[in-house]
């Protein structure tokens, strides 16, 4: 039984992730989504949130399961006794921090093979920020993310017109 993780911030979960999910769920007998609770970013979504809306838009798929950390990656990985780590690679930009990460995991943690998925053509250039970026300032993202991701940055968007 191979067991991936596939780490990442979620904030909040598009339809480039579900698509990565999707397509490693073909591959491994279980997946479990780990969404980062303090990643170096500027979130939009609380973790729960962020938790919440990954298992709406995963639920469908039975391998899958989506779980919070906090620790280190590769610690996490132990924990749900992860033996690969799930990423994806869009064309511009991924490829150098990707590799440095999977250099470094694999320092941290030998034998815990990172598998890069390439994005799918349709999602190579959606990323989590440029979303938050378009609907914010209210661009249709309704073809990029779930219709209960677009509806929540639709409502975060009126709150930040309201402040
Ligand atoms: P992002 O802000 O780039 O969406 P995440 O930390 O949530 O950041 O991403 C987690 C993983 O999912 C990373 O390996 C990232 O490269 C990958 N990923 C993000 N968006 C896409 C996409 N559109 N297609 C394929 N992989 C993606």
């Amino acid at each position: 039984m191979i067991i991936a993780l596939y780490p990442g911030s979620f904030d909040p979960v598009t339809n480039g992730h579900i698509d990565i999910a999707t397509r490693a769920s073909k591959l491994f007998d279980k997946i479990i989504v780990g969404i980062f609770a303090t990643p170096e970013k500027n979130l939009m979504f609380s973790l729960d949130e962020r938790v919440d809306m990954a298992r709406r838009a995963l639920g469908h798929l039975p391998k899958i399961e989506v779980k919070p950390y906090s620790n280190i990656t590769v610690e996490f990985a132990r924990e749900v006794n992860a033996d690969v780590l799930v990423r994806g690679l869009r064309m511009i930009g991924d490829f150098e921090w990707e590799f440095e990460m999977a250099m470094m995991n694999q320092m941290l943690s030998p034998g815990l093979e990172t598998v890069c998925f390439m994005a799918s053509q349709e999602y190579q250039f959606l990323s989590a920020s440029l979303i938050k970026e378009v609907a914010s300032l209210g661009g249709d993202i309704s073809k990029l993310v779930p219709r209960h991701v677009a509806e929540a940055l639709k409502k975060k968007g009126i709150a930040k017109i309201r402040k």
